[in-house]
């Protein structure tokens, strides 16, 4: 028999648990799904699994390990009661309320749970070139998020991938740190905006290193370098950079989703009014239906604003 719940809420990196505390503590006894662990970033804790110190997070002025910083939503949650279990959502029908939620095996014909309402809170995974090393060596030399990281290499020179906004943003963002930051494109144009270009092309600490692609992540316990070659000639050169900062885009992770809530081209939930979705009792929050700001501290807002929106729809529909 399904087990029947007011509340599910699917993720739990800072958005999921934030709407964990928020429900837990509006006595909705939230089911958490928290995920399974994996070295990619759809594991409990969301993204902040795979980052070292975080220092922009409000209340720790003395900087948090990202790790720990999940630690602490989710022994809070877990302290209102919060029922938050390491189990990974295989599918979901959101065409009829209960919504059925199923972990395991997709194909059985029970699901494991019946939710009256459901916030997602599934996060998004950023890109990456799927370089032997790159995923261990994230937090150590290799990065995907400048604000996060960028601080950390003050004075060194470092590489960013990719030639559209994010990675010509990032370079940008990078030269208030780093000494020299060098962009590496696999063509010869950028596909970022002009504006951004030509911010890029103005700025003497940005080097392009056109018609190139990282073909290795060097370095053991920490980054040393990168070899990269040459689109056009094949010729394989090294870059001595102590940070690699992957910004080859972001992808959502909806897939459970499709075809049932409504996305937008880049597969983002599309929410409103506030963390509303398409399908009413379904509140989404965090980087699945932002794909601009995609911080911690937004993803945590976001989560409130989910908790909130969840537990007055519950009031106005639970006995309909
Ligand atoms: P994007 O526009 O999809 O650009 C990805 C870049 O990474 C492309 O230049 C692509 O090269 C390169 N790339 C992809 N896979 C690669 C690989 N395996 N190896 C090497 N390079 C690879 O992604 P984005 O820059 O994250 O931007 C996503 C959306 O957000 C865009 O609509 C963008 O305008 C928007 N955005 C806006 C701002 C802003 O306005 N401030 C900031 C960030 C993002 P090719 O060009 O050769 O395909």
């Amino acid at each position: 028999m399904p087990e029947i719940r007011t509340v599910a809420i699917i993720g739990s990196g800072p958005a999921g648990l934030t709407a964990a505390i928020y429900t837990a503590r509006a006595s909705l006894a939230p089911l958490v799904l928290e995920g399974e662990p994996s070295s990619t970033s759809d594991q409990p804790g969301g993204q902040l699994m795979l980052t070292t110190e975080v220092e922009n997070f409000p209340g720790f002025p003395e900087g948090v390990m990202g790790p720990d910083l999940m630690m602490r939503f989710r022994e809070q949650a877990q302290r209102f009661g919060a029922d938050t279990r390491y189990e990974k959502v295989s599918r979901i029908d959101l065409s009829q309320r209960p919504f059925k939620i199923w972990v395991g095996d997709a194909d059985a014909d029970e699901p494991t749970y019946l939710a009256q309402s459901v916030i997602i809170a599934t996060g998004a995974q950023s890109l990456l070139l799927e370089l032997p090393r790159e995923r261990e060596l994230i937090g150590h030399g290799v990065s995907t998020c400048a604000t996060c990281d960028g601080f950390f290499f003050r004075g060194q020179t470092v590489a960013v991938v990719g030639g559209g906004d994010s990675a010509v943003e990032e370079a940008s963002f990078l030269t208030k740190f780093a000494d020299k930051v060098i962009l590496i494109h696999r063509r010869d144009e950028l596909r970022a905006s002009k504006i951004m270009q030509d911010r890029a092309f103005a700025n003497p600490k940005i080097e392009i290193l056109w018609n190139h692609q990282v073909t290795e992540i060097l370095g053991d316990s920490k980054l040393s370098g990168v070899a990269v070659r040459n689109t056009v000639t094949g010729e394989p050169s090294t870059l001595d950079v102590s940070g690699l900062f992957v910004a080859i885009g972001h992808r959502p992770n909806t897939d459970l989703f499709r075809d049932q809530l409504d996305l937008d081209p880049e597969g983002y939930v599309v929410t409103g009014p506030g963390s509303a979705t398409s399908v009413p009792g379904v509140f989404a929050s965090g980087d699945v239906q932002d794909p601009h700001y995609k911080q911690a501290i937004t993803a945590a807002g976001s989560g409130c604003m989910a908790a909130i929106d969840a537990e007055h729809w519950l009031e106005a529909n639970l006995h309909d």
